[in-house]
């Protein structure tokens, strides 16, 4: 462990346990994603000085305009994402600080994480090491082209907004499998799930987000 695993005050177990139960009041009822939200120290994954805000219900910058995801946000898509199942293969775009990457990595066997900024890459990448998460792959890349010879997925998670949903990345899920991203359309973004059904794609509008913009190419 490193000197970052300080463990007291604001960055505490207990502080943990108490956004745990502020997440359960906000209506998140998945208590295996609680009990993961309970474990994973998010302290870890943001810069030092905000440290003791990392269990505050926001999200916070993480350089170079991106921003890792409030506890909520997490709890919710991995919630929506999990829907109770056991998971096999997970994607995730947008890997940012590796904080949601390390939650999924404590919910299924393999979880795979593209992200195009390389400086945040190596950020996550040191990141999860730290916090000793082996059953991740991360690469550096343009989501949108998701892993085709690691496809199909049990499921996809995005973490930046896209106006339309990727063909590429559906055709990627297993069957059964489920995308849970951010959708925009005039000036508004809702959380999207969309189901692969035998019968086709069923998609489901949700919650009203706030993400950063999908962006194609690698930097
Ligand atoms: N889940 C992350 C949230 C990061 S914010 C966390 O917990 O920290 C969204 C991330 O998506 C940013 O790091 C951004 O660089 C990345 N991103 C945006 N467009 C992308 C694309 N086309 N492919 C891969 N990553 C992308």
């Amino acid at each position: 462990m490193t000197t970052r695993h300080s463990g007291i005050g604001m960055t505490s177990q207990r502080t943990r346990m108490r956004m745990v139960e502020r997440l359960r009041g906000e209506g998140i009822r998945d208590e295996v994603v609680l009990a993961v939200m309970g474990e994973v120290p998010r302290h870890l994954f943001v810069d030092e000085a905000l440290a003791s805000r990392a269990y505050e219900d926001i999200s916070l910058p993480l350089g170079f305009g991106q921003t890792i995801s409030s506890p909520y946000i997490v709890a919710r898509m991995t919630e929506l994402a999990r829907a109770g199942s056991t998971l096999n293969k997970v994607l995730e775009i947008g890997t940012g600080c590796g904080y949601q990457t390390a939650v999924l990595s404590r919910l299924a066997k393999e979880v795979y994480s593209i992200e195009r900024l390389a400086p945040l890459l190596a950020k996550a990448r040191r990141n999860l090491r730290d916090v000793r998460v082996t059953n991740a792959r991360l690469r550096h890349g343009d989501g949108i082209l998701g892993m085709q010879e690691v496809a199909p997925f049990d499921v996809i998670v995005m973490a930046a907004a896209a106006t339309h949903v990727p063909e590429t990345l559906l055709g990627q899920l297993n069957m059964g499998g489920r995308m849970v991203l951010p959708l925009s359309s005039n000036n508004e973004q809702r959380l999207c799930i969309i189901e692969r059904t035998p019968q086709g794609y069923v998609e489901k509008k949700m919650d009203p987000v706030k993400f950063v913009p999908l962006l194609p190419g690698t930097a």
